[in-house]
C-alpha cells in the first residue's frame, strides 16, 4: 500500500495492525468516545481513565482498516501518562502530520503515519482515533464521525 515509506514505517504499522496494544474494554473508565469513519467503515471506542488532568490509562476495541487500528494502538500507548493539554497538542501535531507530512513538534512513534498525506483516503482512518480522543477529552457523548470534523 505504501510503496514509497520506508519498510520500517510500514512493518510498524503492520505489527500495531495485527497486535494492537490496549484493546480491551475498560468498564471503570472516566470517560469514552466512539469514533467513526463511514468513508472506510472503521468504528473504534476509546477508553480514558483520568487522575485529574493526567491520562492514567487508554485502551480502545472496535474494528477497521489497518491504518485505522494501528493509529489507535499507537494513540493509546503514546497518550498513557500524559496531561489531557498535552494529549491536544499531540492530537494537533499528528493531525498536521497526516494532512501535510510535515509536524511542528515531536510525535513519537506516530511519525510512522509520515506518509499518509499522500493518501487522501486514508487520512481519516489515521486521525479517526485522534477524534476520538478528543471527544473523550471533551466529555462530548454523541459518537465522533470523521465527517462531521475539519481533518
Ligand atoms: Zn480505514
Amino acid at each position: 500500500m505504501f510503496d514509497d515509506i520506508n519498510d520500517l514505517y510500514q512493518q510498524v504499522i503492520l505489527d500495531h495492525c495485527k497486535k494492537p496494544r490496549n484493546f480491551h474494554e475498560m468498564p471503570q473508565c472516566s470517560c469514552s468516545a466512539q469514533g467513526f469513519n463511514p468513508l472506510c467503515g472503521d468504528n473504534l471506542k476509546l477508553f480514558l481513565t483520568l487522575d485529574g488532568e493526567i491520562i492514567k490509562d487508554a485502551s480502545f476495541v472496535g474494528s477497521g482498516c489497518c491504518i485505522s487500528k494501528a493509529s489507535a494502538s499507537l494513540l493509546t500507548e503514546n497518550v498513557i501518562g500524559k496531561s489531557k493539554s498535552e494529549a491536544s497538542r499531540m492530537f494537533e501535531r499528528v493531525r498536521d502530520l497526516v494532512t501535510t507530512g510535515k509536524t511542528t513538534g515531536d510525535v513519537g512513534k506516530l511519525a510512522v503515519f509520515a506518509g499518509v498525506y499522500k493518501y487522501p483516503a486514508r487520512v481519516k482512518c489515521a486521525i479517526l482515533s485522534w477524534h476520538a480522543l478528543m471527544g473523550a477529552i471533551k466529555g462530548e457523548v454523541a459518537p465522533v464521525s470523521t465527517e462531521n470534523e475539519q481533518t
